[in-house]
This record gives structure tokens, C-alpha cells and sequence, in this order.
């Protein structure tokens, strides 16, 4: 069967388990999470920023050789451009206080900005970019979703509707690149930050930010940690995610973890969609406190990883 007819028609019978690791092209690979859920589902609305879809993903897989945790069998990059294209997600504007409070954090990571340039990938609403920008940046970004670079450019900003290859090709580069909660998402994170390295000036720095796989709470939650889901399709961790990032060429500088904010009603809501059982008494609660409290979220298993081009 060719590769073409392979995707086009998805047989789970002959596509039961990948050939080789997708980071150390190892053999020696297990079922970690068997699929779970109602299955894939289908369109732009699985890939929201603050996608509910929890509970739910096809078979996830584990390397035994270096860690490395993949979704598979993968989806093609083709249906997943066309539905980051398309991804509308009102609530996330509706969390922009707290967006904003997670970025005026992070932003500090990026030390002085002393006008540098930066290029925020999947920079979504553009809430980074204002943030970089109130902080001296000189930031554009990059986002497939219309409707969400529509609302990035009426704040002002360039912002670049290509994947990240072709921005490459034009012969673009920044002082910094940064990748908030992006490579998770990726259908081949390898190619995508190979066009990030082309992206980041010899000298220049990226930082990025995603889920820990490696992180106490994620070993000791296992199948019931609540990021196992349809959107997340590489689960990076520490070590993983630095390996990437020195294949193809960068040198990790960073580690260390995330905190997001957020406010009291999304978590309760987050929680009530990851754990069932409790979803009923969870809304009686979400009724009962301000939903404008913000929280500040840090369970240890987001990270944030910094890495240097060599000059
Ligand atoms: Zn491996």
C-alpha cells in the first residue's frame, strides 16, 4: 500500500504501530495510553486554544530508548493546517486578563529587550505580541487561524499567515523566537523548528513553552493526566524536548516550569472536563466563587525552555 493511499484511508489493522521513534529513530516502542474517548473529532473545533477536549485521544506511544511520547497513528499536516485555519475560539478573548497576566511573566524570561526583534509563533489573539511590544520588543507574528490573526493585526501588528517553512524561505530572521504552547501541536516538530533555527539570527535565542511529560504530576497521574488529549500529538519532556532542540542545532540555555494564570471559573471548568466524576459538584462551585479570581496554575508539568543559536 503506498503512503498516499496509507493516509487517505487510515486502516488501523496495517497502521497498528509506528515503525521507529520519532526523536532517536529507536525500535524498541510501547503502547503507553491506549486510544480512548469518542474517537477523533473532527474539525477546527478540536484544536481551540481552550479546547475542552479532554479524556479523549488516539493510542499514544513510548520510546524505551529515549522517552519520547507520540500520538499515532499521526494525522496528516494537510488536515491539520486546514484546521488551525480555521480554529474561532471566543473564549480564549474571554480569558484575556489572564493571558495577559501569564505573558507580563514570561516576558521577564526574555531578559531585556532592548529592541530586539522578536517573532511570537502561534501568536494566536496577539496578546504576546502586545506584551513584548509594552516591553520594548519590536514583536510579529506568525498564525495560521484567521480569525485569530484578524484579531492580532486590529491591535497593530504583522502578522505572518505561512507556516513557518515558507516564512523561513523568504529569509526572515529575529533577535528572538518564541513557540508559547506551540510544538505540542505540531505534526512534525523536527521540520518546524529546523525553520525556527533558520528563523533565529546566529546569536539570537528561542523560547519555548508545553506540557511536561517528565514532571512528577504527569508520571504519578499517568493515563489520568488531564493533557493526554486529541490536540496534544508530541509529549515532550525535559530531556526530549532538549534533545530536539540540539538536533537541529541549537544549544538548551533554560529549564525551568510554566506558571499560567487563570481565572477560578476556566480552572473549575478545566478541571470539570478532566475529571468527570466531580463535574457536578465543580459547577456548583464555579456558581459560587467570582470567576474573576485569578489563580496563579503550577502543577510542575508545563515547562519553559530556552535555547541559543550559535553565532
Ligand atoms: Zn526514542
Amino acid at each position: 500500500m503506498t503512503e498516499r493511499a496509507t493516509r487517505r484511508h487510515p486502516e488501523p489493522r496495517l497502521a497498528s504501530s509506528p515503525a521507529a521513534c520519532y526523536l532517536c529513530r529507536g525500535g524498541r516502542l510501547r503502547l503507553r495510553f491506549p486510544a480512548r474517548g469518542e474517537g477523533t473529532p473532527e474539525g477546527a473545533a478540536a484544536y481551540n486554544c481552550t479546547s475542552f477536549g479532554h479524556r479523549s485521544h488516539p493510542p499514544i506511544w513510548e520510546c524505551r530508548d529515549c522517552g519520547m511520547l507520540f500520538q499515532w497513528p499521526m494525522r496528516s499536516a494537510q488536515e491539520l493546517l486546514s484546521a488551525y485555519q480555521d480554529v474561532e475560539d471566543p473564549l480564549y478573548v474571554a480569558e484575556k486578563e489572564n493571558r495577559y497576566h501569564t505573558f507580563r511573566k514570561v516576558v521577564e524570561a526574555l531578559g531585556p529587550a532592548r529592541g530586539r526583534t522578536l517573532l511570537d509563533v502561534g501568536a494566536y489573539c496577539g496578546y504576546f505580541l502586545d506584551v513584548a511590544r509594552e516591553a520594548g520588543f519590536r514583536p510579529e507574528g506568525l498564525e495560521l487561524s484567521r480569525w485569530a490573526a484578524g484579531h492580532a493585526r486590529s491591535l497593530g501588528f504583522t502578522v505572518h499567515g505561512v507556516p513557518l517553512a515558507e516564512l523561513a524561505a523568504r529569509g526572515a530572521q529575529y533577535d528572538v523566537v518564541t513557540l508559547w504552547d506551540v510544538v505540542e501541536h505540531f505534526a512534525d516538530p523536527r521540520a518546524e523548528l529546523e525553520a525556527v533555527f533558520r528563523l533565529v539570527r546566529p546569536g539570537g535565542h528561542v523560547y519555548l513553552s508545553t506540557i511536561d511529560a517528565s514532571s512528577l504530576v504527569a508520571r504519578l497521574l499517568g493515563g489520568r493526566w488531564p493533557w493526554l488529549m486529541d490536540m496534544h500529538l508530541f509529549y515532550f519532556g525535559r530531556a526530549t524536548l532538549a534533545t530536539l532542540l540540539e538536533d537541529v542545532g541549537f544549544r538548551v540555555t533554560d529549564a525551568r516550569t510554566y506558571t499560567h494564570i487563570i481565572s477560578a471559573d476556566y480552572l473549575l471548568r478545566k478541571v470539570g472536563a478532566s475529571f468527570t466524576p466531580a463535574a457536578p459538584v465543580l459547577e456548583w462551585v464555579r456558581r459560587a466563587v467570582p470567576s474573576a479570581w485569578a489563580i496563579p496554575f503550577n502543577l510542575g508539568d508545563n515547562m519553559l525552555m530556552a535555547a541559543a543559536r550559535p553565532s
